[in-house]
C-alpha cells in the first residue's frame, strides 16, 4: 500500500466512521467549510487530537479570542491525548440555521488522569462559517 492510500483510509479521529480524507481533514486545512455545527465541533475535536492549533482559534468567536490561547492550546495539545468523541445532542446548528448547539462527550488522557470532558458548546454562523462561541464544560474523571 502506498503512503497516500494509508492517509487515505485511515479513519478520521472524529469517530465518524468515514476516512479522514473525507471527513475532518478538508476543513481542518481551510479547503472546505463546516456545514453544520456539529461537523464544525467534530473538526474541532480532530484539530484537537491533531494539535492543530491555528484552526481552533480560527474557529473561535472572534470576541472569545485571548491573547494567551495559542500558548494555552499548544500546551493543551501537547500534554493531553484526545481518545474519543461521543457526541450526544444537538440542537438547530443546521445548514439553514444561524446558530446551533452540540452536546458532546470527549474521552481523554494526561500523564495524571485520564477522564471525560463534557460540553454543552454554543456555535454560531458567521459570513458563512460556523464558530465556536462558548459552552458549559464538565471534566470527569
Ligand atoms: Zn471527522
Amino acid at each position: 500500500m502506498s503512503h497516500d492510500q494509508e492517509v487515505t483510509n485511515k479513519a478520521c479521529p472524529c469517530g465518524s466512521g468515514k476516512p479522514f480524507t473525507y471527513c475532518c481533514e478538508p476543513i481542518v486545512q481551510g479547503q472546505k467549510s463546516a456545514p453544520t455545527a456539529e461537523t464544525l465541533m467534530r473538526s474541532r475535536y480532530t484539530a484537537f487530537a491533531l494539535g492543530a492549533v491555528d484552526y481552533l482559534i480560527n474557529t473561535t468567536a472572534p470576541e472569545k479570542r485571548g491573547e494567551d490561547d495559542a500558548d494555552i492550546l499548544n500546551d493543551q495539545v501537547k500534554y493531553t491525548n484526545w481518545t474519543g468523541l461521543k457526541i450526544l445532542s444537538t440542537d438547530l446548528g443546521g445548514r439553514s440555521d444561524e446558530q446551533g448547539t452540540v452536546e458532546f462527550e470527549a474521552a481523554f488522557e494526561t500523564d495524571e488522569q485520564s477522564g471525560t470532558l463534557y460540553e454543552k458548546s454554543n456555535f454560531r454562523k458567521e459570513n458563512g462559517f460556523w464558530l465556536y462561541v462558548d459552552g458549559d464544560v464538565e471534566i470527569r474523571t
